[in-house]
Parts: C-alpha cells; structure tokens; sequence
C-alpha cells in the first residue's frame, strides 16, 4: 500500500514538473519574442573599408550607431552576419561579370565591404522568411542604391543591396511583390533603373531631384508593363517631419494597398535627416519613427510584418546614430505601439 502511494505521489511530481517545464519555457520564448522582434545584423569587416581621410562614407558611422544600441540596451538584438552565405550568383542577377571582377581589381576592400553587406541582406531574409524574427535591419556600408554596371563605384555604392534582395526574394522564396521604400536624401537611381519596366517591384522614393545624382524626376513613372510603378517625389530643401509624414500617408499606402507587396524592403537612409553634411532635409528622429511605422503598417496588413531595412546614407555620425536606433527601436516594439 505504501509502495503504491510513494509510486503515485512520484507520478504525480513528475507529471507536475514537466508540466511546469513546458509551461515556463512556453513563457521564456513568447517573452522574448514579444520583446524582441527584430535583428540587426552588421559584421566588423564592414568597418575596414576606407575611401580617404576625411571622406564623409566612413567606419564611424557604424560604429556610433551599434554603441548607441548598445547604450539603449538593444545589444540584445545584434547578431553577426554569416560570411559563409553564398552571393555569388545572386549579385549576378543585377551586376554584370564586368562590374564584378573590375571592382574586386579595382578596389578589393570597398567590394568585400559591399559583398559583406549583400550576405547581410540574404542572411537576414532568411531570418525573416524562417520566422526567426519578425523584421531585419543591416547595419552594413558602403551604401548601394547607385551602384550601377560602370566597373566602379558611384556614389560611394559598389553593389545594388537593396536589388539583389529583391531579387533573391523572388526568386528563392517565389514571392511576387515587392516595395522598395528609399527615403534616403539622395534619389536611388540604380534601383530604380533595374525594375524601371518590372510590374513586380513598386519603388517609391522620397528625395532632393537637384542633388546627387540628379535624377529621380517624378515624371518618371516606369516604362511598358512597369508603368505606374515607379514613383518619385521631390521634396525641397528645409522639408519637414509633416510635410514628409503626410505624403508617406496618402500616397505611399495608397500606393501600397493597391500594390498588395508581399515583402517590403526600406533603402534607410539617414542624410535625410536635420543636420546632414550632405543633404537639407528637416527631419527629426520621432519623424523616421513615424515613417517606420506607417512602413510596419503596410507590412501588418499585407505581408505578415516582414520588412528588411538596410542602412543607405547618413553622414552626420551622431545624427545616422540617433537616426537610426530609433528606427530599430520602432521596428522591434511595433506589436506593443498599435
Ligand atoms: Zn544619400
């Protein structure tokens, strides 16, 4: 009789501890997952590449940005990019064989930079598309969105981050649509040149059409089937967070509901910012906070939330910093904001 009680009493401790077990590391993991949704990803060969002394595109402004995520208490969210992701062919569905091998010639370190950066991008769709996380920034330079087919770098940019993405999205995980949200300061003229006739990938870009490299006029709206989807918008020097905000509004979510993407990807430059050596803009931090999340929103209603951000412009290395961590901060609380 004893025997049978001890055994009972056992059974039910063991059935109560596993229970226990299950339960608690049920909890551990939707804590975690409820607080943190996104991952940035960077990797410390992106800060051995230098154009000159004093070049404004330069190691700093990584950086600055990961000590202030740091200092923020948002380390947590940083992961190492994994150098084994195999890019080659997928740089080979924008870039020709010429602009690949002169770059790596020309200029060895800036294109294992930018290489660095591409597997950043890949790595981190297939974060997203695992459901390891929910959203993705890459804390990667140089940036991309002009880098063209010329055999060299242009604008600071060597590969077309942002395209290849696109590209692999497609074409690896056969998802149709994609939006290509550029708020960058500058106009991202490869970008659009690459999808200029394709249905498939809606570009909306906010810029300064006067500055480098002086493209991006909003009569270009895309050509044959692609008509309708390329959008520019000029904004003038001096412009503002409600200026900027309300264009993002009206017509980027119209423009989006209409489109239904199935991935976004944010070209996220930061010379947009107030303060930028390099650009005229007046927008401030909560401002990019506001963009982020009228991006998030689109991505909620469409796509299951999956955005991958990649960092383009921003030059004043506080400024990106600042620029920057708040637009992770609102990538990663998003569920606790709406
Ligand atoms: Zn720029």
């Amino acid at each position: 009789m004893q025997k049978k009680r001890k055994f009972l009493l056992f059974s039910f401790y063991t059935i109560f501890i596993f229970f226990f077990k299950i339960k608690f590391s049920n909890n551990l993991f939707a804590n975690f997952y409820k607080k943190n949704q996104t991952v940035v990803l960077t990797h410390k060969i992106v800060l051995r590449h230098l154009i000159s002394k004093n070049h404004p595109e330069k190691s700093e402004r990584i950086l600055e940005l990961i000590n202030l995520l740091k200092k923020k208490k948002l380390g947590i969210l940083i992961r190492e990019i994994n150098l084994k992701t195999n890019v080659k062919n997928w740089i080979k569905t924008i870039h020709s064989n010429f602009h690949i091998n002169s770059l790596k010639i020309k200029y060895p370190v800036g294109e294992e930079s930018s290489l660095t950066a591409v597997k950043g991008c890949i790595h981190g769709i297939d974060k997203i598309m695992k459901k390891d996380c929910k959203n993705v920034f890459c804390a990667v330079r140089p940036p991309g969105h002009h880098a063209l087919n010329t055999g060299k770098h242009e604008g600071f940019c060597y590969y077309n981050h942002i395209a290849i993405s696109a590209k692999y999205i497609q074409k690896k995980y056969k998802l149709k649509k994609i939006l290509i949200i550029d708020w960058d300061y500058h106009h991202g003229n490869s970008t659009e040149l690459f999808f200029y006739d394709d249905p498939s990938v809606l570009f909306f870009s906010t810029h300064d059409e006067k500055a480098y490299p002086r493209t991006g006029s909003p009569y270009r709206i895309g050509a044959g089937k692609g008509k309708g989807y390329n959008v520019n918008i000029h904004l003038q020097c001096g412009t503002n967070d409600d200026e900027i905000i309300d264009i993002y509004k009206n017509k980027l979510v119209k423009k989006a509901n209409l489109f239904g993407p199935e991935f976004i990807l944010i070209s996220a430059g930061f010379d947009s910012r107030k303060d930028d050596p390099l650009g005229c803009f007046n927008i401030s931090d909560k401002g990019f906070k506001k963009l982020t999340l009228i991006a998030l929103e689109i991505a909620e209603k469409h796509c299951n939330g999956r955005v991958l951000s990649i960092l383009e412009g921003g030059y004043n290395i506080e400024g990106n910093a600042k620029a920057a961590v708040k637009h992770i901060e609102t990538l990663n609380n998003f569920n606790k904001i709406i």
